[in-house]
């Protein structure tokens, strides 16, 4: 088997520092593991525009094209709110998730029995949640034409439209029918088939790709709306989630606070198959650059670390080393250590980013 690439896309602000806990763990796995990756390293978003007058140099896009995985820190800051839109942080890892054809995110939602008390929602709600939903990226109401705003008589008009194709909807089915066969055996699909065409035909591909395919796979549909309010009520209930780019924009948000803290919430966007089998794959923390943070240690690596895991699972095959990794995160958590972000009122032992690295690694070791 060939050595699994990996290229590293630090970014800006907090993005280098939780990076550099992620790092700790990739050599952690060759050391204790025997587990190699070819990791490169190279600039996205503001850290690239320093350096070559733009987010994301070509050199740096043909590199994430043949790598098995991208795993991506932040990108952006205020001192890049100056630039022209065609050249913001933020046009890199656009263009990356554009030119991979990343057409299926990944947002799971997951509670540490630990963070539980993080929740706005009861306890025994969230507590032991465990969910993923799946979200298209790559069309919808963000990218159908005709879109605009332009005059009618007197008054301006605004125009968005939703378009689905059957084999976009097709592709993303699979992808959450193929992640349930990974889980609970369980999805969801979510649209407003009762209000939009685009949602009728969404129901039935997803319903007929799930009877010729996967009939193995229990499948259920709900409207989006009812969705939200189910996901609040008892979020439990679910395994996958699979639903368009808008629906899954707000519903993904929704699920991810059902958790707690940003910087605990790991996220994966997935393309077709490459020659090898394994799909294109850009790895992310959902959190952004945290600019008020930046540099002082403060930032909490967990959501990068995550992001990596899912890596191990979803690009490398390598589920157990996956769960090692998440079993380390539970346990430091259990042991009451916690970045200044997960410190609640009952306290607990304070780290810092590179504090908290450390402390996984020690759990790493104790897992051995
Ligand atoms: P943000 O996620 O950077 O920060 C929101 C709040 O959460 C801040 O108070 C921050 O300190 C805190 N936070 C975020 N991640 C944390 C972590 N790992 N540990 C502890 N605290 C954490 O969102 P924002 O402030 O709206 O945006 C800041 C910059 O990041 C902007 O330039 C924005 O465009 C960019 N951004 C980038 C991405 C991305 O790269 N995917 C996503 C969102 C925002």
């Amino acid at each position: 088997m060939t050595t699994p690439s990996l290229l590293i896309l630090p970014g800006d602000g907090i993005g280098p520092e939780v990076m550099a806990e992620v790092r700790k763990i990739i050599d952690w796995m060759g050391a204790k593991r025997g587990l190699a990756f070819d990791v490169s390293e190279d600039l996205v978003g503001g850290a690239a525009y320093d350096a070559h007058g733009t987010p994301l140099h070509d050199d740096t896009m043909a590199k994430a094209q043949e790598v098995d995985a991208v795993l991506l820190g932040a990108v952006g800051g205020p001192k890049y709110d100056v630039l022209d839109f065609s050249v913001k942080p933020e046009r890199g890892l656009l263009r990356l998730r554009k030119e991979m054809d990343l057409y299926a995110n990944l947002r799971p939602a997951q509670c540490f029995d630990a963070l539980s008390d993080f929740s706005s929602l009861k306890k025994e709600v969230v507590a032991g949640l465990d969910i993923m939903i799946i979200r298209e990226l790559t069309s919808g109401v963000y990218f159908g034409e005709p879109r605009g705003i332009h005059k009618e008589g007197n008054e301006r008009v605004g125009i968005n439209t939703q378009r689905y194709t059957e084999s976009e909807i097709a592709r993303v089915a699979r992808s959450a029918f193929e992640m349930a066969r990974k889980r609970g055996n369980k999805v969801c699909s979510m649209e407003k088939a009762n209000v939009m065409e685009s949602g009728i035909l969404w129901r039935d591909v997803v319903q007929e790709i799930h009877d010729a395919e996967y009939p193995d796979v229990e499948l259920s549909h709900m409207y989006a709306d009812a969705g939200a309010m189910q996901l609040t009520r008892w979020p439990k209930q679910f395994d996958v989630i699979v639903t368009d780019n808008l629906f899954g924009d707000l519903l993904s948000d929704l699920a991810a606070m059902l958790t707690g803290s940003l910087g605990m919430l790991p996220s994966a966007s997935l393309g077709a198959p490459m020659a090898n089998g394994r799909p294109k794959a850009l790895y992310e923390p959902v959190h952004g650059s945290a600019p008020d943070i930046a540099g002082q240690g403060k930032a909490n690596p967990i959501a990068c670390i995550l992001s990596f895991a899912m890596a191990l699972r979803y690009s490398f095959d390598m589920g157990e080393e996956a769960a090692r990794v998440e079993s380390a995160v539970e346990k430091v958590l259990a042991d009451g250590v916690r970045t200044a972000d997960l410190m609640g009122p009952e306290g607990g032992m304070a780290v810092t980013t590179s504090g908290m690295g450390d402390a996984i690694i020690a759990a790493l070791d104790t897992s051995l």
